[in-house]
């Protein structure tokens, strides 16, 4: 079978490309480095093999030879695998050599380009690696090596002359000599210089300075790899290119506490807006078995949360129905989700209440006619609209469709999440079981978002003030509430540090 060696961008997951994302979801093993997405492996199969190389940045490490023995030794089993390496696997990352070992071997393999921290990390930091007005050119250079060294496969005259921007790999820790030997050999220390650390990640740092005091302020600045340095004069167009660090919720960290199945949502929304996102599933979603709702016999049929939705029509086909089967119900969904869920099954729904609340429904309801209803839901829900239906004279036939359970967190987990700037709660569920299982670990400082009162009261019942309600309670009500909220923190802090 084939080998892939597959870059995997520098960090945002959003950078991996489709063709690697295609690849790392058919590999039967993974070969991967410590600078790969987190999330890049999510996509890998179950039984997929994943193996660890840890390289770069020192430590404990495969040696090299072994990571190509290891190639050869899965290419030649028929296998597809994946060589997944951060970046591109042509810049700086010994991906030549791995392709001459598989060639050697006589094993086939393909090469994915991924996007190079070279370029990736200067754009997130508002800064063009060329530019039409004195950077028409630009080199990739290792600053692995001590300059000062008498033997050197660089030359750094000729770098020093180079007419373009420089940017410079694995330099961190040689950024004092790289900067002395350059200007040594010509360059002007009055050149503008950035470092930008974990470029294209959430927690992002770029320092700026001129090419004579770069190091100086990087060490001050306790700068640390992997980072990439740009001399030249493109760097100083970051005043006024910046983009990353100026969206809503850059630099905050924030907390999502909803299940698992359901976060993504929010996660990417947060993400989109600059946010370090930690997915903290405190409870997780388990479908009730019971059999499909009769058909024909409800007047009005009432659905709380997508969950619902999707329970209640996978109980449905399990019954060989579809929604005909609620033909002639007039059908209430709570929220907007709800509704959403409810038109992918090619529902409309006839009430959706203003307030996304049960009694937001109850009072929609108010004053109609219910001879008999069915009210699909989780197992633990509050009886508030059950109540109301009955006082106003209905029959209502209650199906319970999933419950809520706690979903353990890992230790990664639990210390990411005492980090957070932000703790985010979509339901009283997620107050109830985050706060059983982490209490405690929320950091005090941390501001608690509640999406809407029944889940603030959640919070209020453990002593807790939220510190953001959302008006509208949805995703979106709650992340523009978060927004807004952080605005004012910022403002009152005085700016991003
Ligand atoms: N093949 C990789 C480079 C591997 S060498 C690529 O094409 O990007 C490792 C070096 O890449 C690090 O020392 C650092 O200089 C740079 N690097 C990788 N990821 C980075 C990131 N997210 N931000 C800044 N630099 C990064």
């Amino acid at each position: 079978m084939t080998v892939y060696l597959v870059g995997a961008g520098p960090g945002d997951p959003g950078l991996l490309t489709e063709r690697a994302l295609e690849l790392i979801a058919a590999a039967d093993v993974i070969v991967y480095d410590r600078l790969i997405p987190e999330q890049a492996l999510d996509a890998a199969r179950p039984d997929a093999a994943l193996l660890y190389a840890g390289k770069e940045g020192g430590g404990a490490s495969m040696a090299q030879r072994e990571i190509e023995r290891l190639l050869v030794e899965h290419g030649s089993a028929r296998r597809i695998v994946v060589r997944l390496k951060g970046g591109d696997p042509f810049v700086f990352g010994r991906g030549g050599e791995e392709a001459e070992a598989l060639h050697a071997a006589g094993i086939p393999f393909e090469v994915v380009p991924g996007v190079t921290a070279g370029v990736a990390a200067p754009a997130y930091a508002g800064i063009p690696v060329t530019h039409r007005d004195g950077a028409s050119a630009v080199a990739f250079v290792t600053g692995h090596e001590d300059p000062g060294k008498p033997s050197q496969a660089l030359d750094w005259e000729a770098l020093a002359a180079f007419p373009g921007t420089l940017v410079i790999y694995m330099g961190v820790r040689q950024l004092g000599a790289i900067a002395e030997r350059l200007q040594a050999a010509g360059r002007a220390g009055s050149e503008a210089a950035a470092v930008i650390e974990r470029g294209t990640l959430a927690d992002q740092r770029v320092v700026s300075a001129t090419l004579a005091e770069i190091a100086a302020v990087a060490a001050a600045r306790d700068v640390k790899a992997p980072a990439i340095v740009v001399i030249g004069s493109v760097a100083a167009l970051r005043e006024r290119l910046r983009w990353f660090e100026t969206r809503p919720l850059a630099g905050l960290t924030v907390a999502v506490t909803r299940a698992r199945a359901q976060a993504s949502g929010l996660a990417a929304r947060l993400r989109a807006l600059g946010a370090g996102v930690i997915e903290a599933p405190a409870i997780r979603i388990v479908a009730l078995d019971g059999p499909a709702p009769p058909a024909g016999v409800y007047d009005l049929v009432c659905l709380t949360s997508p969950n619902g939705v999707r329970l209640l029509f996978g109980r449905l086909a399990a019954a060989g129905l579809d929604a005909r089967a609620l033909a002639g119900a007039r059908i209430a969904a709570i929220g907007p989700g709800t509704a959403a869920a409810l038109r992918e099954h090619g529902v409309l729904a006839d009430v959706v209440p203003e307030r996304f609340v049960a009694e937001g429904l109850v009072e929609a309801l108010a004053g109609t006619t219910i001879k008999r209803a069915l009210v699909a839901r989780a197992a633990q829900a509050r009886e508030v609209l059950v109540d109301a239906l009955r006082g106003q004279g209905a029959e209502v036939d209650v199906v319970a469709l999933y419950e809520t359970v706690a979903e353990p967190l890992s230790d990664a987990q639990l210390d990411a999440l005492a980090a957070a700037d932000y703790v985010t709660f979509t339901s009283s569920s997620t107050v109830e079981f985050l706060l059983a299982a982490v209490g405690e670990r929320i950091r005090s400082d941390a501001r608690l978002a509640s999406i809407g009162p029944v889940t603030s009261a959640a919070l209020r019942r453990h002593g807790l003030e939220p510190d953001v309600e959302a008006d509208r309670h949805d995703i979106d009500g709650l992340v523009d509430a978060l927004v807004a909220d952080a605005r004012i923190q910022l403002a009152h802090s005085g700016g991003p540090s």
